[in-house]
This record gives structure tokens, C-alpha cells and sequence, in this order.
């Protein structure tokens, strides 16, 4: 993947977080402020825009004004948490100007334990990471086993949304749907919904 896939990305996921925002707010009114799609969408145009503007020469550095970008526009919990995620992707990239399969898995790993460092969640706690850490896994799995990016990112995808169906069950414990307890129990986590159209832009625009 070299830099314009990766400016593609960010493109076709603020495409599709535009597209499916009525649903991410919908899901965020059910256990938390109803705010998540309006939140993300705010975000991901600014980061889209940003990165019209911006020179970002390297995959790395495309992350990196992403998150920055996040950071500064996002309301909410998840921007910070995102915008830790895409810089600590950018910076896992360094300054490689083609991206391989190993690599883009490093930079998934490393946008995991971001997010998990900076919010303290663990999976099984109903966030964004029990989407995210089956995606990473799964990706680790199909690269390990041969699989290319398209492959590993497809996988990857479809790991998120089995992640996304079993938040269903769980009792969130982070965020603000954690002062809702057991009446979250029930309901697909806003921020896992959000991951699975990360992952399923990257799985898009890899599949060539
Ligand atoms: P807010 O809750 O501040 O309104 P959003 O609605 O934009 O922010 O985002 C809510 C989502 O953020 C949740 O659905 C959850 O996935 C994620 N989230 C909240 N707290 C954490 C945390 N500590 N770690 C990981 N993800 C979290
Ligand atoms: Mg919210
Ligand atoms: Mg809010």
C-alpha cells in the first residue's frame, strides 16, 4: 500500500462514516449520548479535508495528519482514542513508502495498544477494541498463514463484525454507556460499529 492507497482510505471511511452516521447515533442514543455518528462524521471530514491541504509523503505521515486531525475535531471519547490510534498506526509506519502485509499488521497492532493504553478498556468491556482486537488477530492469522493485504484486511473486516455482534451481550464498563450498567446489555457498541466501517473502508480500497 503505498501513500495515495492510504489517502484512499481515509477517503472512502469518511464516505462511509457519513453514509451510516444516522445509525452510529442511533446505537449511541440507546446507551450513551446519541452523539457518536455526529461525532465521527465531524471528524473524518476534517481529517478528509486536512489531508487535501496537507503534503503527507508517506503512508506514516497520512496517520499521522489523520490523527491529529481527529484529535483536534472529534467531540467525544472516541476522538482522542481514534486519533491516539491512527498516530500510533503512522508512527509504527515510520518512513516506509510502500506498505506490505507485515508491516500494515505492525501498524494495527500498534493502533490497538494506543487505544488500549489510553483508555484503559480491556475486550469484553463493550468499546471500540472488541472489534478492533479480533481484526488485528484475525489479520495477524491470514497474513502468518500467506495471505496478502486484500486477504488480511478482508479478514480482518469480517473479524470486526463478528466483534460488533458479540458487544451485544456484553455489559459496557468504559464511557459514558458504563453509567447505564445492565441496561446496556442488549445493544451493539457505538464504537465498535464505528471500527467495523474503518475496517471494512481498508478491506475496500486494498481489494484492488
Ligand atoms: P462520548 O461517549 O464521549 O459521547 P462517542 O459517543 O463519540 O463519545 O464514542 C463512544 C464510544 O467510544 C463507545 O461506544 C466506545 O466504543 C468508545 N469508548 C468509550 N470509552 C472508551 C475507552 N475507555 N476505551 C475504548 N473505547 C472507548
Ligand atoms: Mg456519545
Ligand atoms: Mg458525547
Amino acid at each position: 500500500m503505498d501513500t495515495s492507497a492510504f489517502r484512499a482510505w481515509v477517503h472512502e471511511a469518511a464516505r462511509l462514516i457519513a453514509d451510516n452516521a444516522e445509525n452510529l447515533t442511533r446505537l449511541d442514543a440507546a446507551i450513551g449520548d446519541g452523539d457518536h455518528g455526529v461525532n465521527l462524521r465531524r471528524g473524518f471530514q476534517a481529517a478528509d479535508e486536512m489531508l487535501d491541504k496537507a503534503e503527507a509523503e508517506t503512508p506514516g505521515a497520512v496517520l499521522q495528519t489523520v490523527g491529529r486531525a481527529l484529535i483536534s475535531k472529534t467531540g467525544g471519547a472516541s476522538g482522542p482514542l481514534y486519533g491516539t490510534g491512527f498516530r500510533q498506526a503512522g508512527k509504527a509506519l515510520a518512513d516506509v513508502t510502500e506498505v506490505d502485509v507485515a508491516k500494515l499488521g505492525s501498524a494495527l497492532e500498534a493502533a490497538f495498544n494506543g487505544i488500549q493504553q489510553l483508555g484503559a478498556a480491556h475486550e469484553g468491556d463493550k468499546t471500540m477494541l472488541d472489534a478492533l482486537g479480533p481484526a488485528v488477530t484475525a489479520y495477524q492469522v491470514a497474513a502468518e498463514g500467506g495471505a496478502d493485504i486484500a486477504g488480511a484486511t478482508r479478514a480482518a473486516a469480517e473479524a470486526a463484525e463478528r466483534g460488533l455482534a458479540e458487544t451485544v451481550p456484553m455489559l459496557a464498563r468504559k464511557g459514558r454507556a458504563s453509567y447505564l450498567g445492565e441496561r446496556t446489555i442488549g445493544h451493539e457498541d457505538p464504537g465498535a460499529a464505528s471500527t467495523v466501517l474503518l475496517m471494512r473502508a481498508l478491506a475496500t480500497v486494498t481489494a484492488g
